[in-house]
C-alpha cells in the first residue's frame, strides 16, 4: 500500500482510544473540565455502569456560543496558547483531545450556556460527526450526555468489564475527585440510586467520611498542612498533607491509597513505596495501608504530559518526593501510633530469622544476612516435599507448650517443631469450608437479630457482583434502602463481631476489578482467616492438642491457604549443630 494520511475520522479513532479506555475515562474527562471551568456543584449520573449513558453537569463558566462548535475538535483548548504555557500548566486538562476523543466514539450531547450570554448552545455529535446544532435555553454552565459509548468500536466494547465492575470504577474516581477537591459538591447517581455526595464544605475528613465511612475515617491520622503559617518551611519545596491510617486499619490491597500531586489524582508505584516504607515492620505481611496523601511543589517541578490520561507524572527530583511522603507520613505513624517498631534481627538464631528463612519453601531466598545465616537456613529442612502428590503427613507432634500465645512448641521424631497457630488453624477452617462447599451445605448461623451495614459507594455496586457467591457461602443479605443492606445469616464458622470486616474485604476483593466475583476459593480464605484463632490468644495444652490433630487431617498441612508456613522445623542435627555438640 502506498503511503497516505489517515482520514480525520480513522485518526480520530485511534487517538481516542488513548484518552477513552472504559466508561471512567470519560467521567473523568469531564470532571476535569467542569473542574477546569470553576464549577463548584458537579453531578454525574450513570445507567449500565456508564456504557449506555454518563452524564456531567456543572455550574461553571460555560462555553461561549462562539467558541462552542471548536471544542470538539482535536487540540483545540482554552488552557493554554504556546508552549512555554506547558511548564506551568495550572488547569487538569490542556491537551485539547477529550471532547474530540469522547465524540468520536459515542453519541455526544453538549449543551451549554456561557455566564454572561444570552443564548446558549447545544451539539449533538455522532461517531465524531456533527449532527446537530441548536440554541439552548438552560441556564449557566454545561451538560455533556454521553450515550452509547464505544458504539462504533466493537473491540473496546469487548473490553468492558461486567457493568458493577465499570461502575465501581466510576465511584472510585468520582471519590478521587471529591478527595482532591473537598471544597467543591460531587454527586454520583448510578441507575437511579444516589451513590455519593460530598459537601463541598473544604474538609477533606468530611470526603472521607462519605468515601471510607466513619469509622475508617475517624481512626485515621491527620498529616498537618505544611503551608500553613505555623509549619516548618520545607527545604526541598515539597509538601504533603493528608490523611493515614493507623497502622491497625490495614487492608488486602493498595485500593486505599490515594495520592494526589497539586490536585491531580496520580498513580506512583515507587510513591505507593514510600508511604509502604513509612509502615514497615508495623503492619503485617501482604497488608497494605490506607493514604489519602496530598502533595504540592511549584509546576515548575512536575511533567503532567508523559501520557495521554495524565495519570503518571515526572518529578524532576523524584528523590526529593519520595523523602518528603516518606519522612512526613513515618514521623506522624512513630509520634501517635502506640505500636513500637519491630527491631531488626539481632543474631543469626532467633525466631524471627528462622520464620524469615520459612518465607521461602524452605530454602533460601533473598541473600540477606552472613553466610552462617545462610548456612543454618538451609539446615532447616522441610520434612516432606510439597511436590508429593495427594495427602501430606506430618510426623507424631508431642505438644510442649506455647510461646508468645503464638506459636505452639512440640517435639517430633526429629527435633522441634514451632506451629504458628493462627495459619494452623487458618488452614484446619479453609479444608472444612472447602469441603462443605463441595457438598453445597457450608453450615449457616441465623443472626437473631439481623445487622444493618451501610455499604460504601464501590461496596454496593460489588456486592450486586459478589451477591450470588456470598449467598453461597451462608450470608443471607438483602437491601434495606439505599446504602443500608441487612445481614440475617453468616456462615457458621463466622463469629458475629467479625462480620464487617470479612464483608469488607470481600467485598474490597470484587470491586478491584475481579470479575466473575473473584474465585470462591479467595472467598473461603477470607473467611477461614477472620475465623481463626489470633495471635495473641492463649491456648490450654488440650487446645493445642486438638488443633495438631485437626492439622492432620488436613489436605496441606505445611501451610496455610495463602502459601504461608504453618510451622518450622529445627532438626536434631541443627540443635546439636548449634550447641556445638
Ligand atoms: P482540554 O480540557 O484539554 O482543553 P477538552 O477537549 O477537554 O480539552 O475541552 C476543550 C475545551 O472545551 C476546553 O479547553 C474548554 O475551553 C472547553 N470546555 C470543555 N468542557 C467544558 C466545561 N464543562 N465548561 C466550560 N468549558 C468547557
Ligand atoms: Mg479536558
Amino acid at each position: 500500500m502506498p503511503i497516505r494520511l489517515l482520514p480525520p475520522q480513522v485518526a480520530n479513532k485511534i487517538a481516542a482510544g488513548e484518552v477513552v479506555e472504559r466508561p471512567a475515562s470519560v467521567v473523568k474527562e469531564l470532571l476535569e473540565n467542569a473542574i477546569d471551568a470553576g464549577a463548584t456543584d458537579i453531578r454525574i449520573e450513570i445507567r449500565q455502569g456508564g456504557r449506555r449513558l454518563i452524564r456531567v453537569s456543572d455550574n461553571g463558566s460555560g462555553i461561549p456560543a462562539a467558541e462552542v462548535a471548536l471544542a470538539f475538535s482535536r487540540h483545540a483548548t482554552s488552557k493554554i496558547a504556546t508552549e512555554d504555557d506547558l511548564f506551568r500548566i495550572h488547569t487538569l486538562g490542556f491537551r485539547g483531545e477529550a471532547l474530540a476523543s469522547i465524540g468520536a466514539v459515542s453519541h455526544t450531547t453538549l449543551s451549554t450556556l456561557a455566564r454572561g450570554e444570552d443564548v446558549g448552545t447545544e451539539l449533538r455529535i455522532e461517531g465524531g460527526e456533527l449532527k446537530e446544532s441548536r440554541i439552548y435555553g438552560g441556564v449557566a454552565g454545561t451538560l455533556v450526555s454521553v450515550e452509547n459509548l464505544f458504539f462504533n468500536t466493537p473491540a473496546r466494547l469487548k473490553f468492558l468489564r461486567s457493568e458493577p465492575t465499570e461502575s465501581s470504577h466510576i465511584t472510585k474516581l468520582v471519590s478521587a475527585y471529591a478527595m482532591a477537591y473537598p471544597g467543591l459538591r460531587f454527586q454520583l447517581t448510578d441507575n437511579g440510586r444516589l451513590t455519593l455526595q460530598s459537601p463541598g464544605n473544604g474538609r477533606l475528613l468530611d470526603v472521607l467520611v462519605k468515601v471510607f465511612g466513619l469509622d475508617t475515617a475517624q481512626q485515621m491520622l491527620e498529616l498537618p498542612p505544611q503551608d500553613g503559617e505555623h509549619s516548618a518551611p520545607t527545604a526541598d519545596g515539597v509538601r504533603v498533607d493528608g490523611y493515614v491510617g493507623a497502622p491497625s486499619q490495614h487492608r488486602a490491597s493498595r485500593d486505599y491509597q490515594l495520592l494526589f500531586v497539586n490536585q491531580r489524582w496520580i498513580q506512583d508505584r515507587s510513591l505507593s513505596f514510600a508511604v509502604e516504607e513509612a509502615y514497615r515492620t508495623l503492619l503485617p505481611a501482604g497488608r497494605y495501608p490506607i493514604a489519602v496523601l496530598r502533595i504540592a511543589m511549584d509546576p515548575q517541578d512536575l511533567d503532567i504530559n508523559v501520557h495521554p490520561t495524565k495519570r503518571e507524572v515526572r518529578f524532576r527530583e523524584p528523590r526529593a518526593v519520595f523523602a518528603a511522603v516518606q519522612r512526613a507520613v513515618r514521623s506522624l505513624i512513630l509520634d501517635q501510633a502506640p505500636v513500637a517498631p519491630m527491631p531488626a534481627l539481632p543474631k543469626p538464631v532467633t525466631p524471627e530469622f528462622w520464620s524469615q528463612r520459612a518465607g521461602s519453601p524452605w530454602g533460601m531466598r533473598g541473600t540477606t544476612g552472613t553466610a552462617g545465616q545462610a548456612q543454618m537456613a538451609l539446615e532447616v529442612q522441610r520434612t516432606p516435599d510439597t511436590s508429593r502428590p495427594m495427602h501430606e503427613q506430618l510426623p507424631m507432634l508431642r505438644v510442649l507448650g506455647q510461646i508468645r500465645q503464638m506459636y505452639i512448641i512440640a517435639e517430633g521424631p526429629d527435633g522441634l517443631y514451632l506451629v504458628d497457630q493462627h495459619s494452623a488453624h487458618e488452614r484446619i477452617l479453609f479444608d472444612q469450608l472447602l469441603a462443605e462447599k463441595q457438598v453445597m451445605s457450608i453450615a449457616v448461623q441465623n443472626l437473631l437479630q439481623p445487622l444493618t451495614l451501610e455499604l460504601l459507594p464501590q461496596h454496593q455496586a460489588a456486592m450486586e457482583v459478589a451477591g450470588p457467591q456470598l449467598a453461597e457461602l451462608g450470608f443471607d443479605i438483602s437491601p434495606f434502602g439505599g446504602a443500608t443492606y441487612l445481614v440475617r445469616a453468616i456462615p457458621g464458622l463466622l463469629e458475629p463481631d467479625e462480620i464487617r470486616e470479612v464483608l469488607l474485604e470481600l467485598l474490597d476483593s470484587a470491586s478491584a476489578g475481579h470479575d466473575s466475583a473473584a474465585n470462591p476459593e479467595a472467598m473461603l480464605e477470607v473467611i477461614a482467616c477472620h475465623s481463626a484463632v489470633r495471635a495473641g490468644q492463649t491456648l490450654t495444652l488440650d487446645e493445642s492438642r486438638e488443633l495438631i490433630r485437626q492439622l492432620e487431617k488436613t489436605t496441606s498441612p505445611y501451610t496455610c491457604p495463602h502459601g504461608r508456613p504453618t510451622m518450622i522445623h529445627l532438626s536434631t542435627a541443627l540443635l546439636e549443630r548449634s550447641f556445638q555438640r
